[in-house]
């Protein structure tokens, strides 16, 4: 079978080294265990006739393939000349190397309440085409976060669900996860990711030197405030989930920074000086969700009359 990975999980957790990607009512059902930011990222811009290799693994990019990541790009992504990801996930200290959920046996705590995902998406990329996970997965392969699991196997294997062939995602779980972080992603992009990118077009997606903070391949990191404020102005009911979920992020970051002060890292600092920078724009969030707003009536009612994105935010639309 041609460009055939088969895998399978132990849940070893060595890919389990970082808070991941989360939705925005993924953070707010586990707003008392992870720190919710903002992850904007640079999404390179593919061409037809280009050389994808990785490894002795090679795809050359053919106009089919541009069309499945053009079709992404309108769904899932922000275009301002270039592509953009803007994402909520978990923020955390790096030099803990591991994501809050993970349990010192090893296991995911939230496995069986409300996992992100994400997770359930690992090893896959929802960026990416389907015909082209395979490279997703020999990537994975060589990278340090899966070294050693041995859970991404080139081939068919006995012991393994087939992943991969012939440019088909073959395994049915995989197909569905994916599908399932592809539709949030799409919805997140509605209720707050188009607001947001506007809100931020001017001081960032416009200016080269600001765009500069972007890291290549990697993720510009800022407060969450931005979407909370774009679902918060949709219903006083919103604000308040908002005003309930800031609480409870501001609690949980003084926590954080008080271990981390415990553990006198030199790394850590400017981790801690981001926290204390994502505590004060929720306090600035705190003081302009906390006025009421005239035009804004506080709806009372049963959660069978909730808005579409109060329920979304509010886990009701599962
Ligand atoms: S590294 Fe592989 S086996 Fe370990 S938890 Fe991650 S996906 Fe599972
Ligand atoms: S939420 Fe669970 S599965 Fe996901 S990265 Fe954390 S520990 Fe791993």
């Amino acid at each position: 079978m041609v460009n055939a990975f088969s895998f399978a999980c132990t849940a070893c957790g060595k890919c389990c080294n970082s808070p991941p990607a989360m939705s925005l009512p993924e953070l707010f059902r586990h707003r008392d265990r992870f720190i919710g930011c903002l992850a904007i990222g640079r999404v390179p811009r593919r061409r037809i006739g280009e050389r994808v290799r990785v490894g002795r693994h090679e795809a050359v990019l053919d106009e089919a393939d541009i069309a499945a990541f053009e079709s992404i790009a309108d769904t899932l992504l922000h275009r301002a000349g270039d592509t953009f990801s803007i994402m909520t996930q978990g923020y955390d200290y790096p030099s803990l190397a591991r994501c809050p959920a993970l349990a010192d046996d090893g296991r995911c705590a939230i496995h069986l309440n409300g996992k992100p995902v994400t997770c359930e998406v690992v090893p896959l990329d929802p960026l990416v085409p389907d015909t082209l996970q395979h490279l997703v997965l020999a990537g994975r392969n060589q990278s340090a976060s899966y070294l050693g699991a041995d859970c991404i196997q080139e081939g068919e294997r006995a012991d393994a669900a087939l992943m991969t062939a012939e440019g088909e995602i073959k395994d049915a779980n995989a197909r569905n996860a994916l599908a399932r972080r592809r539709r949030a992603l799409e919805k997140e992009r509605e209720v707050w990711g188009r607001a947001v990118f506007e809100s931020l077009r001017k001081d960032l997606f416009d200016s080269p030197a600001a765009l500069a903070r972007i890291p290549p391949g990697g993720f510009l990191t800022i407060s969450i405030v931005p979407a909370l404020l774009a679902v918060a102005s949709t219903s006083a009911r919103c604000r308040q989930l908002c005003l309930d979920y800031i609480d409870s992020q501001l609690a949980l970051i003084d926590r954080s920074i008080k271990q981390a002060l415990l553990r006198r890292r030199l790394d850590d600092r400017p981790v801690t000086q981001e926290l204390r920078g994502f505590a004060h724009a929720y306090q600035r969030a705190q003081t302009l969700l906390g006025t009421p707003l005239p035009a804004m009536e506080v709806e009372s009612g049963t959660p069978s009359s909730l808005s579409p994105i109060e329920a979304y935010l509010s886990g009701a639309d599962r």
